[in-house]
């Protein structure tokens, strides 16, 4: 007589963080701009890790513009139509991806963008004259534009890369 093997049940998590593109790949930053984690930005990815979410990588619409290892450039540089092209592409994409994860009864956590990057930044901008002041970037904008167009909800939370153990200490917060 044979034996019935019990199968161990599926533990899925029914959660998802969507995470920029360079967080898991440094090398996708400009020039000049990866000075603590050559790779991955370990405290942020160790605190998703920890939260038991599923983590997609968004596309990074500034090595789609203009390549890997390029020149870093601000807010205004990336004001221009081939960029904002880019942007809401990437955006289209992303959503699409929530849309798949949404109808199958999972969840969309949370969004992390980067601060002071123009294109994910959550909050904040920096410019020489000015120094920080408030703006988010231009993919989160048709991000958040495209996701209010499908009535997709999700909190943001970008990561502060002087201080990610702050950022990784606010997802564990929210995350738990
Ligand atoms: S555009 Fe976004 S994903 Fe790409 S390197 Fe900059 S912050 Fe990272």
């Amino acid at each position: 007589m044979s034996k019935k093997i019990a199968k161990s049940p599926d533990i899925r998590s029914g959660r998802f963080a969507f995470v920029p593109f360079c967080l898991f790949a440094q090398a996708f930053q400009a020039k000049g701009l990866v000075r603590d984690y050559p790779a991955q930005i370990t405290p942020v990815v160790e605190a998703l890790m920890a939260s038991g979410v599923n983590i997609i990588q968004m596309p990074c619409p500034e090595s789609r513009l203009a390549g890997l290892a390029r020149e870093p450039h601000g807010y205004k540089w990336y004001d221009q139509d081939a960029f904002r092209s880019v942007c809401e592409q990437a955006a289209g994409e992303t959503v699409e991806m929530m849309k798949t994860i949404l109808v199958k009864g999972y969840s969309v956590a949370v969004v992390i963008g980067v601060e002071l990057s123009p294109s994910c930044s959550v909050l904040r901008q920096f410019d020489r004259r000015r120094g920080q002041y408030e703006q988010s970037g231009w993919f989160i904008q048709a991000l958040r534009h495209q996701m209010r167009a499908a009535d997709i909800k999700a909190e943001f939370i970008g990561i502060n890369r002087r201080f990610p153990n702050k950022t990784a200490e606010k997802i564990r917060a929210f995350l738990s």
